[in-house]
């Protein structure tokens, strides 16, 4: 059905919009369409619409679905979820301002919008963020049934691996004792000791600790989560600050530190008891992507533990030729 719309460049669609939007002029009835490389915006009353528009009659689609950032965009950008966050991973400002505005026009239930403005970085394994729309970088994002909250200010947290976090939270078996060494806010030990694990979570960011904590209580394994703070070398065995010593107590140890795991293996070994299954993530070059960590496993398990790497799995592509992998190796007390 034709109907009155105003026409314009795609570019100039979203500033368009808005400026229809705030005189309430536009038809929500009718999705707003690109065709013949215009925009049309479905208008209510077009003897309203100021004289520098140009109005024209357009078959415009009725409105079935929820508006998305593509239908006012022209075209579909990158945008990851967390929470009611929608995450941008742009290099040109002005286009990124543009897809926040569009975020925030469309149905998406989103309140804030950010763009990534620096890689991970530091000991705490957090970036830098352009908030573009909206103000609050704390939400609530729900993985699996977990919910978890998170500000993406304070501390790491990625939804792109919750495959692979759900992955390994399968094979955790109900009377187990887990090892988180770099726990985050709890994406791992969470869903664990939903299994009835007995998990201990370890992280360096004091931030992250109050959020595992947190997490923990509302999910209803508070009793199930012990959070320990500080660097993992020196507050899990051998007696920490207040005398916790883990040594010989896990049945299974996560270690998604890539880059540096390395440096800890000795720490993983120690925590590990007679029998025990360490989780170990790693970057690697996509020539070799699994040897290294092997390797490194073997070394430090020494004459202590025989190792059997069961699962040798290629998580993502993290950068052209280097790959973000996970081995799951057991290790079992000679
Ligand atoms: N496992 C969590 C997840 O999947 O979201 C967090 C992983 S993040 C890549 C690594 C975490 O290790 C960060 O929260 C960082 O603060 C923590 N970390 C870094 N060095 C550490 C250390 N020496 N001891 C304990 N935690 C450390």
């Amino acid at each position: 059905m034709t109907v009155p719309c105003v026409r314009v460049q795609p570019e100039a669609g979203e500033q368009t919009r808005q400026a229809l939007a705030d005189q309430g002029l536009l038809d929500d009835a009718y999705d707003i369409t690109v065709a013949d490389g215009w925009l049309y915006v479905p208008v209510a009353d077009p003897d309203e619409v100021p004289e520098d528009y140009e109005v024209v009659t357009f078959d415009a689609p009725r409105r079935e679905t929820q508006t998305l950032p593509r239908d006012i965009l022209g075209f579909e950008p990158h945008v990851e979820r967390l929470g009611d966050i929608a995450i941008l991973d742009e290099d040109d400002h002005d286009r990124a301002v543009r897809i926040a505005e569009a975020v925030m026009a469309s149905d998406l239930p989103v309140t804030t919008v950010v763009n990534r403005a620096s890689k991970v970085q530091g000991d705490h394994r957090v970036r830098e963020w352009d908030v573009l729309a909206g103000e609050d970088t704390e939400t609530v994002h729900t993985e699996y049934g977990v919910d978890l909250l998170v500000d993406i200010r304070d501390v790491y947290f990625s939804p792109r691996l919750a495959t692979e976090r759900h992955r390994v939270v399968e094979q955790v078996a109900a009377d187990e004792h887990v090892f988180d060494m770099f726990a985050g806010v709890g994406p791992f030990v969470v869903p664990m000791a939903k299994r009835g694990a007995t998990c201990v979570g370890c992280d360096l960011n004091p931030a992250a600790i109050r959020y595992l904590r947190e997490n923990a209580r509302r999910n209803g394994v508070a009793d199930r989560v012990t959070a320990l703070e500080g660097d993992v070398r020196e507050v899990a065995v051998g007696g920490g600050p207040d005398g916790t010593d883990y040594t010989g107590w896990a049945d299974r140890v996560v270690m998604n530190l890539p880059h540096s795991a390395d440096a800890f293996l000795d720490t993983a070994v120690r925590l590990a008891g007679a029998e025990c299954v360490i989780h170990l993530y790693d970057i690697q070059s996509e020539e070799d992507p699994f040897g290294p960590g092997e390797h490194a496993l073997q070394a430090a398990a020494d004459d202590a533990y025989a190792v059997d790497i069961e699962t040798r799995r290629i998580v993502r592509s993290y950068a052209p030729h280097e790959v973000n992998i996970c081995l799951d190796a057991r290790l079992t007390q000679t």
